[in-house]
């Protein structure tokens, strides 16, 4: 109880240590106070002087002749509280302007002297204001001014208020004169006044500095949150960049540092949100122990960014390596992938974003590739980063000038070798870097979470396509449109296509779902759901690249596909092994049995095209048959006779 109380007086009394945000906070606040003061006492000095001059030396005054030195002897006190007035305000003004270092002990000193003789000053013109018999205004000016507008940790206001008004107070009290040479003396009835001001004044220091040292702390507050990333309280981007800014403009050579946690996704899902969040919050740390004073910080999920000196980066990078190595227990493996830029001359490197954006663009490409740790970016990669750029950077100029255009494949019945269908496939002809395919853009895309814009895209056009087929009575054949895996969650593709259909009036059964492998790895009950409401409004759904990526068989126990198509990969080198073969035909077999239809892709000679038709596969695809073409090709082989609608029903 004794110690708490202690405490709080110690606490009111301002004996403890300040954060280095709160001292600097009251310094800031200090000088500006200064500021204030020092022009208004320039001002004011400036006034005096003049005022001198013209009425001792312009209109001048009987018995009075003014030389130089006493014209200096008596305005000397102006001079000195304008030189101190003066050098104050350009401190004050340097100090804002970033021109100087803010210094503690400097501007301590400054304001203090400034301080000293705007109180001096108070107390020598009081004092002879006070033996003519005026006001002590100027005393009472000045005092405030230290008092209350400076920051003084109250133990010290109070001894420098008890000093001063005392001293002040002794001194009229016992040494001013009138005009008779008589000792005035303070009145009897001043003296109760004299006491009140002195406790007032001590009371409204004391609040007045606890007030300003809330204000202090709730500011800390406000900028730590606005620079701290909120999950593990290391800095966030914002902070990084103003940071990383002034760290590249002191250091030469640096290099920015780029870390990803590979499979951290994998590691959050099965040890649970808590546990992953502590590991982002114990990577933090590392950081931290690692880099110490450098910048370093989270950028956003499992990615997080350093600046440092190109010559330690290799020791620091495998330092936290092995620290991420040491804290991990081994129940999900992850990965540590780094990657850096050196920033050059360029423009643009003197912005830390984009430079962490190379650093990132160089971590990417050791993605998936086991025991590689650190990637620099260079040359070769910055054509890919280039490309990167433009497609994020045009994607959406690309969908409204047209630069998007759709390619039509022929899809053959095995039956007859006739056409039976087509698969819709992207391109993106720029007028500026010309002809792009699907590979150059969709993961970009899709990595960036803008594959809807191409996709929704592609629908309108071949809906548009089929419409302008219908109305010129050109044949008609079902067109297979590609959905990635994150059109499920970035769109609505059931809204969509109705909206499209109805719009086209076109026939849903002439539009088929293509959803990859690939896309059913996530939210399997979301994505079921849509498939439901797909087949309830009458559209196929296909599965595309079966056999490309992690196969399983339990994708098609457990999601309902109208047509199984398979991947080209096991038509590679068709003919030089049995083992392709053998494992075509048992899928194909397999998907007739369970009630599914089939598609091979990538059909390019006659032997399997008549291999295929033999192990009863459905449909092919492939250049044996025709290569994507434009939709006024398409239309033209069929106008020709060289693709002719099949019209045998496809059985299988
Ligand atoms: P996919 O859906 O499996 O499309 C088949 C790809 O195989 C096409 O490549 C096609 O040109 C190619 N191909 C067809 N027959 C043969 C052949 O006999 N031999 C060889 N070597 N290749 C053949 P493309 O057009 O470059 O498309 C690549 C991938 O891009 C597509 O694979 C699909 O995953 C994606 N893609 C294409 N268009 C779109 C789209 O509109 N939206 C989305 N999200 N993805 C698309
Ligand atoms: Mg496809
Ligand atoms: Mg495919």
């Amino acid at each position: 109880m004794e110690n708490k109380k202690r405490n709080k007086i110690a606490e009111v009394l301002g004996f403890y240590k300040n954060s280095p945000y709160v001292s600097a906070y009251q310094q800031d606040a200090n000088i500006r106070s200064s500021i204030f003061m020092s022009t208004i006492i320039i001002a004011l000095e400036l006034f005096m002087i003049l005022r001198y001059v013209y009425k001792y030396i312009i209109v001048g005054k009987e018995g009075v002749t003014v030389t130089v030195s006493s014209f200096f002897k008596y305005t000397r006190s102006y001079w000195i509280l304008l030189a101190v007035g003066i050098m104050m305000l350009v401190y004050g003004c340097l100090y804002f302007t970033g021109k100087i270092r803010k210094n503690r002990v400097v501007s301590n000193i400054l304001i203090t002297v400034f301080a000293g003789v705007c109180l001096n000053f108070g107390i020598y013109v009081s004092f002879s204001d006070f033996g003519s018999g005026r006001m002590i205004i100027c005393f009472l000016t000045m005092v405030l001014y230290v008092a209350c507008l400076l920051i003084w940790r109250p133990y010290l206001s109070i001894i420098l208020l008890t000093l001063i008004s005392f001293e002040f107070y002794r001194y009229i009290d016992t040494r001013a004169v009138n005009k008779q040479g008589e000792i005035i003396g303070v009145s009897s009835g001043d003296r109760i006044n004299y006491v009140t001001f002195f406790i007032s004044l001590t009371a409204i220091a004391i609040s007045i500095y606890h007030q300003r040292h809330r204000e202090a702390i709730e500011a800390e507050k406000l900028y730590k949150a606005s620079v701290t990333d909120d999950l593990t309280g290391i800095s966030n981007m914002h902070h990084f960049t103003q940071r990383a800014t002034s760290y590249a403009a002191e250091h030469s050579d640096v290099l920015y540092i780029f870390f990803n946690i590979e499979n951290f996704r994998t590691y959050n899902n099965q040890m649970g949100y808590i546990r992953g969040n502590e590991f982002l919050t114990g990577f933090g740390r590392i950081l931290d122990e690692v880099f110490l004073e450098k910048p370093h910080a989270r950028q956003v999920d499992d990615h997080f960014v350093a600046l440092t000196l190109n010559e330690d980066a290799q020791e620091e990078i495998s330092l936290v390596q092995k620290k991420l190595k040491e804290a991990t227990d081994y129940e999900v493996y992850i990965e540590l992938k780094a990657g850096g830029y050196i920033p050059g001359d360029k423009l643009e490197d003197a912005d830390a974003r984009a430079c962490i954006d190379k650093a990132r663009y160089a971590a990417g490409s050791i993605k998936n590739r086991p025991g590689e740790l650190y990637r620099e970016y260079d040359e070769e990669m910055d054509k890919g980063f280039r490309q990167r750029e433009y497609v994020l950077n045009n994607i959406d100029k690309a969908v409204k000038e047209g630069y998007i255009k759709v390619y039509y494949q022929p899809v053959m019945n095995s039956d007859d070798e006739k056409l039976c269908g087509c698969e819709a496939l992207v391109r993106w002809i720029d007028p500026v870097v010309g002809f792009l395919s699907p590979g150059a853009f969709v993961p970009i895309l899709e990595e960036s979470r803008q594959i809807h814009k191409l996709d929704r895209c592609v629908y309108e056009i071949v809906c548009r396509d089929i419409r302008h087929s219908f109305d010129n009575g050109i044949p008609v054949v079902p067109a297979s449109l590609n959905f990635s895996r994150l059109d499920f969650e970035l769109m609505n593709p059931i809204e969509v296509l109705e909206e499209l259909v109805t719009r086209y009036d076109i026939p849903r059964e002439l539009l088929h779902v293509e959803i990859t492998e690939s896309a059913l790895t996530s939210d399997v009950a979301g994505l079921k759901r849509d498939m439901d409401i797909f087949h309830e409004k009458g559209y196929a759904i296909w599965l595309d690249d079966f056999g490309s990526g992690y196969s399983s068989l339990n994708v098609l126990k457990d999601f309902e596909f109208d047509l199984l198509k398979i991947d080209m990969v096991f038509l590679k080198n068709f003919g030089q092994t049995e083992n392709s073969k053998v494992i075509l035909k048992n899928i194909i077999r397999m998907a007739n049995e369970i009630g599914m239809k089939t598609l091979t892709e990538g059909v390019e000679t006659k032997d399997a095209v008549d291999f295929l038709e033999e192990t009863g596969c459905g449909r092919l695809q492939g250049y044996f048959f025709g290569k994507p073409m434009p939709y006024d090709d398409f239309v033209g082989k069929l106008k020709s006779g060289e693709f002719t609608v099949s019209e045998r029903p496809i059985a299988k």
